[in-house]
Parts: C-alpha cells; structure tokens; sequence
C-alpha cells in the first residue's frame, strides 16, 4: 500500500481521515514517492486552534531561550544538510548540487533567526518630558500561517516559519501539495531542536485549505509564495480580512547585456540563469536584452545552451532536472509553439526532449528564442521553464525602458565594466533585487527579499529585518515614576503636547 504522509497537529503525526489524496510523484520516473492528503475543514480547525493555545504559553518564554532552540535548529540542518537535499531531489527532480542550494539557503535563513535577541530590540528616548521616558516593545502577533511553493521546497518555508516563531509566534504551514516530503522533514527536525511540538502545525491541501486559513478568525498574518493569480486572489482576500498579508508572486526576470562587459562570463552566465533548476525559479533570468554590439553574440549564448543537458539528479552529468508535472512540462511546450505562432524565431526547441533511461520524465530541453517583441506572450507571461527570450536595445536607456515596461520586478541583471553604467542601471531600474555582474542576486538573509511591483503584494518582505517587523507589533510605551508623594515640579508638563 502506498504509504500516506501525516500532519503534524496538536504535537502529533496524524493521519488524515480525508477521502482526497495526492500521489507525490518523482517527476523523472512518475513513480508514485507517496501520497499526500487535502485536509478535511476540522483538521485545519483543530491545527489553528492547537497554534492559538500554544500561542499563549509560547510567547513568554524568554527570547535567548528560543535563540538557542534555533541555534539547535540550525545545527540539526546542517547535520542533515544531504539527507534533505537528497528527499528533495527525489520530489523536485533537481540535480544535487542544487537541491543542497535550496537548503543551504534555508540554512542561512535559521542562522540569521538566531539572533533574534538583538533582531527584536526596540528603541528608547529618555526624558521625552520632565521625567517621562518612551520606549518601544516589540511583540509577537499570535498564530501565523504560510502557503508556500513547489520550486524551493525547504528555502521557502524556512523563509517563513523560523522566523515567525523565535519572534514569538505560532504556525501553521501549508506547503506546496506537491512536494511535501521535504517541509515534513523540515518540521520533524525542528521539533527535535526544542520547540514544543505545538508551535508549528503542518497541514496538507490545496486551494480550499488555504481558503479555509485566508477566512480563519484567528489567524493574524499570512505570508505567501507562489504564482501571480493565487498571490493576487491570498492578497485581496486576507487583506479584505484585514489580516497582516505578503504575498510573493511571479517574476519575469531581464539581463542586460553591454557590449562592454565580459563575453565568455555573460555567455556562461546566461545559459547557466536560464537553465538551471529547468527554469523553475522565480530568480531565473527569462529574458535576455542585448545592447549594441552585444547582440553579435547569440551563436555563442546558442551554443552554451546547447551544454545545459536535463538528466536524473543522481547523475553527476545533469545540469538540470525535469519540469515538477507532466502538466507543467505541457504548460512550457504550449508556450514555444504559442510563441512560434506569434513570430519569434524558435533556434533552440526544448520540446519532445528524451533522456536516455528516464522514458517518462517531464523533460524539456533549452530552449532559445530570438526576435521577441513586447507584445508576445512568451515575453508578457511567466513560462517557468527552460527557456530564454532574446530581445536587442541600441541603448541601455532603451534597455531600463523595457524593464520598467514589464510588470514584474523581482530581479534583473546588468552584465558590464562600466561603472556609469551599472550605477544609472541601479538607479533607474524599477526591479526590486538588482546583479551587477551577478545573474541571479538573491540577497542573504540579513537583508530581505524585495520583489517589486506584480513579484509581490504587501510592504514587509521576508527574512531579515523587515521579517520581524512582519511578525511583530510595536507598542510604545510612555513612563513616568515619582520619586515620593509629593508632586514634584513635573506638573502638566509632564504630558507631551502633540
Ligand atoms: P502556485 O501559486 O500554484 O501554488 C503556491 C501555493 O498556493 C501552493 O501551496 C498551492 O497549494 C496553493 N494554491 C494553488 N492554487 C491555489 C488557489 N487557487 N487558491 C489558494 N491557494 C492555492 O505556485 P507554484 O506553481 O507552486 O510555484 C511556482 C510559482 O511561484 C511561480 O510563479 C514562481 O515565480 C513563484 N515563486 C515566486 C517567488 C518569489 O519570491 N517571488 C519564489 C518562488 C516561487
């Protein structure tokens, strides 16, 4: 019998009493992993509720006792860094190399919640007015919730819930359905670390479960990552809840290619963005916008392209996985024969792509367009797949134009050794994470992840600081303490005039 994955409710591995189950597949073999349930209306109930009680006592336990739970935590991933890396190439199909990215980056979020003591320090003035003190306490919301994505099945939930909980809070984390295994692993080690079992519920499901959490009276924040119609539908919905929402959404990423810069660096750069993890990630570089002369060098990025071979991930040689469901590699077929219909020169065609072995993988392989225009769906849409759209501008002012046209704002890139140039391109760019000389700049976690414009929906963005702003509520706190029962001379001016 297939084995079915449990929840974690209440401090216990339940198993749902669902009649709805999910195979959890391998994407390079279909064979069925496990199978994971959409939990039923009580189940989500009763781990929302778990959470709130748990919120109660939670939430006292003194900061540095939480700090050294996480720096436990973060031990524990480290310890088990290739384990989970090796659950999740199973599930996502991503080579190793990257599936232990997509950890490590997980890693360095816990790092980072670690400090949590000097993270949550609030601020002081002292003598606002005659003896009269403010400061500033920063505390903890009650149960949070996140729904996160299939591409980076341990980096995105550890975006979430560390940080949420070492503030003080409790969590119920509802991750992506199709693949589960990993965020499971997650969960079981950080029970291990010490954190009471009842401080991180994990629920299994799909559109009604998050419905179900959207419209929870007692669910004060939610954070997701996901795509741009499901970002927009948790954004209007939690909002309109009057809940605490950041919602991280689709991107379509640009690199700018100056005739100046470093031929062979923007070549491997280009192809590797482009490919890698088969063009599931929202960082992934989608188009690339050659400046001038620059646009000479297409055979070359062809030919670079034509090395980023798909393979299983056990294979040392695979530059890159399949696409996470047939339905997903039929998604990214429909759009290169969408985007030949609408005039684009197709020079590299990813589909009907085969590995030896692997019959029944999602594969598609690189794939490059030249001649796109903006009014193209290959350019407007988010493909998430291995393909790149070449564009040309004879300017980089053309260039920046473009940019700031397309409603996206993730990431971007500028590839030059002109200094000028990177700083205006800085400067300009409506692009809420910029590489100068780096295709893919995700920023470590003491800063924050900071997608722009339709890449996100809210105003505090995950991990570093503006994490613990998200997860917390200031209160301030005016003071005044008399030194006998004689009034002193304090008297009315004692009280602040606004
Ligand atoms: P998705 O939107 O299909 O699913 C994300 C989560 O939402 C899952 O947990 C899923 O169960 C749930 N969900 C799906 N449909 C829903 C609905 N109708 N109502 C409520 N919940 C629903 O996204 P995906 O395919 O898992 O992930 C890929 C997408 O995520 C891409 O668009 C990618 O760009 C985006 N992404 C963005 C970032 C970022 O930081 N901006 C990071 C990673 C991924």
């Amino acid at each position: 019998m297939t084995q079915q994955i449990p929840m974690f409710i209440d401090g216990q591995a339940v198993i749902s009493t669902s009649s709805d189950w999910l195979d959890v597949t391998n994407p390079a073999t279909q064979e069925v992993i496990n199978q994971v349930p959409f939990a039923t209306a009580a189940e989500v109930d009763q781990a929302v509720a778990s959470a709130k009680k748990a919120f109660e006592t939670w939430k006292d336990v003194p900061v540095t006792q939480r700090a050294r739970m996480m720096l436990r935590y973060q031990h524990l991933l480290k310890k088990h860094h290739d384990e989970i890396a090796e659950i999740l190439a199973e599930e996502t199909g991503k080579n190793f190399e990257d599936a232990k990215g997509d950890v490590w980056r997980g890693i360095e979020v816990a790092e980072h919640a670690a400090n949590i003591p000097t993270l949550m320090m609030g601020e002081t003035v002292e003598n606002v007015a005659n003896k009269v003190d403010t400061y500033s306490l920063i505390q903890p919301l009650g149960v949070c919730t996140g729904i996160t994505p299939f591409n980076f099945p341990a980096m995105i939930p550890l975006w979430m819930f560390p940080m949420a909980v070492v503030c003080g809070n409790t969590f119920v984390l509802k991750p992506s359905e199709q693949d589960p295994n990993t965020p499971m692993r997650l969960a079981e080690l950080f029970y291990e670390a010490g954190f009471p079992k009842d401080t991180l519920q994990v629920v299994h499901g799909g559109k009604d479960q998050v419905d179900q959490l959207l419209n929870h009276p007692d669910i004060e924040a939610i954070s997701f990552v996901g795509s741009v119609p499901v970002g927009e539908h948790i954004y209007r919905t939690g909002t309109q809840n009057l809940k605490r929402v950041q919602a991280f959404a689709g991107a379509k990423n640009h690199m700018v290619v100056m005739p100046d810069a470093n031929k062979q660096q923007v070549v491997n750069n280009i192809a590797g963005s482009a490919c890698g993890a088969a063009g599931q990630r929202c960082m992934a570089i989608s188009v690339a916008v050659l400046v001038g002369e620059s646009r000479e060098w297409l055979d070359e990025i062809k030919g670079k392209m034509t090395e980023m071979k798909p393979g299983y991930w056990k294979n040392k040689e695979s530059f890159y996985g399949p696409q996470i469901s047939p339905q997903a590699k039929q998604n990214v077929e429909n759009m290169i024969k969408q985007g030949v219909e609408e005039g684009a020169t197709l020079l590299l065609d990813g589909r009907g792509h085969t590995v030896e072995g692997y019959p029944n993988g999602n594969w598609v392989g690189p794939t490059l367009f030249s001649d796109v225009t903006v009014d193209m769906d290959i350019y407007k849409k988010e493909i998430f797949g291995p393909v790149l759209c070449v564009m040309t501008a004879d300017t980089l002012e053309e260039a920046i134009e473009l940019i700031n046209n397309n409603p996206y704002g993730n990431g971007t890139s500028i590839f030059t050794s002109s200094g000028a140039a990177a700083r205006k391109f800085q400067h300009e760019i409506k692009v809420g994470q910029v590489g100068i000389n780096i295709p893919i700049p995700v920023p470590l976690p003491f800063f924050s992840f900071t997608g722009w414009r339709k890449s996100f929906y809210g105003d505090q963005h995950a991990y570093g600081k503006q994490a613990v702003r998200f997860y917390t509520e200031t209160k301030t706190v005016t003071s005044r303490w008399f030194e006998s029962d004689i009034p002193d001379d304090t008297g009315p001016n004692a009280t602040i005039n606004l």
